[in-house]
């Protein structure tokens, strides 16, 4: 494919699609979005990072082919104003593989968010947030190091697909008719309606792909998190499709945690991953209380828009919090926090969040020695605590660093 300003490099190889699986050259040419604000601080610092730890871990034998492509007010700038041009969206569809800084978007008004909209042009339905506790990294949770749980959150239904009806519409007065007169049902006056789709499609796919994961990494258990008992054809549904995919293609590698103590006396039988569910209001507590019980959880839009905050919180918070977006095929990484504008180009924010991103990148092209590189190597630098201005304001006698630097101390300590 040709495009207008995107320069695919030279010296990479792209990514490809055979029976079903990547296949990862070892110079794989790579997407990236700078983005806004602070993206392009935190971008050049991420990108120098995974640039030396891919050199450490393969000495030269594998490179990463990096590909600029534009998003957000640089696109603008390039595009004659279009912030979200066509051809980036084809070319993440060719490349598979991005890795993404935070992007704009105005409240209340202006256009749709970009990150929004690249979600659903892409169809990138499964959101993916690991959250893991990295040593000496300032948490107010005491039992921190137990947290090691990736969250699937479903990106494309919910309350989030945007059907609402706003009080006093026509559009809201013709459905309140519909559901008092055709449907019975009961509701005050003037109420603003919502409609929280939930399908088998949408719950198998996101399901499957949390099996998968789990399956592919060694975890032991996938965790249904659902409000089923309220919500019972929505929710409740949703634990059950799970349920369902999980017997139908599954069989071999999961048992139900019924089966775990019917069969097996609550003794994980090597091998085999448990399936189990778990109603919202309780995984909130228990994700506090007992971390370590749980490996992937897979949810809806909304749970999985708040559960992933709130573990985040645990192990330091969003500014650390790694996180992508994926399709079956292709996947986006981005970092979690926005452009936080009144720090744009001052060299002084965490990097950490679209770092750890890149190092999930890694992981999903099977790069996991370069990978590891950078997870050993992240906690030596802040059992230093030489760290940007975020940790050393919550860290007793720290060091500030610039977000360079902070970058220039994770490479000097990746060793193999
Ligand atoms: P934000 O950009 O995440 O910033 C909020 C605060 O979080 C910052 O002021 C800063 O706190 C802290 N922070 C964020 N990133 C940090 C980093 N890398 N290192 C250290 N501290 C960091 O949230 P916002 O101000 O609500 O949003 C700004 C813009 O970003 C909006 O246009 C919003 O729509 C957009 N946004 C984009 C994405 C995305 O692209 N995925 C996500 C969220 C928001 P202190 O001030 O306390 O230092």
């Amino acid at each position: 494919m040709s495009y207008q300003h995107i320069k695919l490099p030279e010296n990479g190889e792209k990514i490809t699609v055979k029976n079903n699986k990547l296949t990862i050259p070892d110079q794989p040419v790579i997407g990236f979005v700078e983005g806004d604000g602070i993206g392009p601080d935190i971008t050049k610092a991420s990108l120098r990072v995974l640039d030396a730890a891919v050199e450490h871990a393969y000495q030269g034998k594998r490179k990463i082919a990096w590909c600029e492509l534009y998003l957000g007010e640089k696109a603008a700038g390039i595009y004659g104003g279009d912030y979200f041009p066509a051809e980036t969206l084809d070319a993440v569809k060719e490349l598979y593989v991005a890795l993404k800084g935070p992007l704009t978007t105005p409240v209340g008004g202006g256009f749709r968010s970009l990150n929004v909209s690249l979600r659903q042009d892409l169809d990138l339905y499964a959101c993916v947030r690991p959250v893991r506790y990295y040593q000496g990294v300032p948490s107010q949770q005491k039992n921190a190091d137990q947290v090691d749980v990736v969250i699937f959150r479903e990106n494309t239904e919910d309350v989030y697909a945007g059907i609402e009806y706003e009080s006093g519409s026509e559009e809201n007065k013709k459905l309140a008719k519909f559901l008092r007169e055709e449907m019975g049902a009961d509701f005050f006056e003037d109420a603003g309606l919502g409609v929280k789709p939930i399908s088998p499609k949408g719950t198998k796919r996101l399901v499957r792909s949390a099996i998968n994961y789990a399956i592919d990494n060694g975890r032991r258990n996938v965790t249904l998190m659902h409000k089923g008992n309220i919500m019972k054809f929505t929710e409740g549904a949703f634990r059950n499709w799970g349920y369902e995919l999980a017997k139908e293609e599954f069989a071999d590698v999961l048992i139900t945690e019924d089966e775990l103590w019917d069969n097996h006396d609550g003794q994980q039988p090597e091998g085999k991953i448990v399936i189990k569910d778990r109603i919202a209001d309780i995984m909130f507590q228990l994700m506090q209380l007992r971390p370590e019980e749980f490996d992937v959880v897979a949810t809806m839009n909304l749970n999985g828009d708040y559960l992933s905050d709130a573990l985040a919180a645990e192990v330091g918070g969003v500014g650390i919090a790694p996180g992508a977006n994926l399709a079956d095929h292709i996947g986006v990484f981005e970092a979690t926090h926005g452009t936080a504008p009144k720090y744009a180009n001052q060299n002084k924010v965490n990097p950490s969040s679209l770092l750890l991103s890149g190092v999930m990148m890694l992981e999903y092209m099977g790069w996991k020695e370069a990978a590891k590189l950078i997870n050993d190597a992240y906690p030596k630098v802040i059992a230093d605590k030489t760290v940007t201005y975020d940790f050393a304001r919550q860290m007793q006698g720290a060091t500030t660093v610039s977000t360079s630097e902070f970058a220039d101390k994770i490479i000097s300590k990746l060793t193999r």
